[in-house]
């Protein structure tokens, strides 16, 4: 499928003194790689004019239907430097299923698997210098799938554009665990039974940025979404996934909320899950209150809190703040969560065996 997309000859490089000033300031997702990946889908060819190209502007009718009624699907997954000095890309089939998964929801071409593999294979192997041996830096990818046909028509575009474009990064919230103070928002919801929010699409980043106001305007660094119908059940934060450490005699068990199709499926939810119970902690996936999340740190039996995601990987919730008062979760000693992290990260840069061929080495 490689052989879809085509490398153009004009490969652009960064001088030493741009890539060093570069890398002194990797603010998340700003410090964007030299090339990126570009291929388009139509009723009438099907997936074609793939190729590797330098990163830059692209044009658009300022009719696109993607700009107007938002068929707007992306991903995001990882390359990391491995110990022995290969480069690979982290759970690229997984991704590629959860996007197409996206796509089918908003009514839009779903990208064979190996054609997006293919994609994520080309553009790290082209700019995989910005990867050196400093383990704490990764190269964040970013897929977006988007229609681009000229029609203010209300229905499915018939014509779309796929690019993929890469930053370095250091991490969502740089490169310390530090924990996050949480705002339990019951203004708004992120999303609804039978509605988008297992699918990946700008839409729901567009609607949640107010809460994340709302949450910041209260101090805290993010938000914790509740189900739409009560509010009283926790599902998400922000764009990550969220867990419990549930004390259990003398050892420990995980809790995390259901995938009941309000909740994004996160691909780093489900790595934990297949990682933990290894581990010597079994997960259970159940409803998780408002309340119980409440009680339970106030007895002691939550001992900690934490959330998942590609971006910022593991990170400890210290503090919880809502209308009705706030809490804080665990004392500050987070063995649990800095194992999960410390065995993931492992993973992800070939440390630790790599049992379930997450890994996709690519050079
Ligand atoms: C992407 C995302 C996540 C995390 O998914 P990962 O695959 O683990 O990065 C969680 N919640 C939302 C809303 C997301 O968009």
């Amino acid at each position: 499928m490689s052989s879809m997309i085509q490398a153009r000859p004009r490969a652009v490089s960064t001088s030493p003194a741009e890539r060093r000033t570069k890398l002194a300031d990797l603010r998340f997702g700003t410090a964007f790689t030299e090339h990126m990946v570009s291929m388009r889908w139509s009723v009438r060819d099907g997936w074609h004019d793939g190729e590797l190209v330098p990163y830059g502007n692209v044009t658009l009718p300022p009719t696109a239907v993607g700009l107007h009624y938002g068929q707007i699907v992306f991903e995001g997954l990882k390359a990391f430097r491995l110990e022995d000095g290969r480069v690979a890309s982290f759970r690229a089939a997984q991704h590629a299923r959860r996007f197409a998964a996206s796509a089918r929801r908003l009514m839009m071409p779903e990208m064979p698997e190996e054609l997006f593999v293919a994609a994520i294979r080309d553009l790290v192997r082209q700019d995989q210098d910005w990867l050196g041996d400093d383990p704490g830096i990764s190269l964040y990818l970013r897929p977006i799938l988007f229609a681009t046909e000229e029609t203010l028509a209300l229905r499915p575009a018939t014509e779309y554009r796929f690019l993929l474009t890469a930053f370095i990064t250091e991490g969502y919230f740089g490169r310390s665990l530090e924990p996050v103070t949480v705002w339990l928002c019951e203004d708004y919801v992120r999303a609804a039974p039978g509605g988008t929010g297992a699918a990946k699409c700008a839409g729901n980043y567009a609607a949640g940025l107010i809460a994340q106001e709302q949450a910041a305007a209260n101090g805290c660094d993010q938000v914790v979404w509740l189900d739409a119908a009560t509010r009283t059940l926790v599902e998400e934060m922000g764009g990550m996934n969220l867990w419990f450490v549930v004390r259990d005699g003398d050892s420990h068990r995980l809790l995390t909320p259901p995938l009941t199709g309000s909740i994004l499926p996160g691909v780093t939810r489900d790595a934990l899950l297949t990682v933990a119970p290894r581990l010597g902690l079994p997960v259970t996936e159940a409803p998780v209150s408002v309340e119980q999340w409440r009680t339970g740190c106030l007895s002691g039996e939550i001992t900690e809190v934490f959330a998942c995601g590609t971006a910022a990987r593991v990170s400890p919730v210290a503090e919880v703040r809502g209308a009705d008062g706030s809490w804080s979760c665990g004392t500050g000693d987070r063995p649990v969560t800095a194992r999960l992290s410390r065995h993931l990260f492992g993973i992800q840069r070939g440390v630790i065996p790599d049992e379930d061929g997450w890994l996709d080495v690519i050079s």
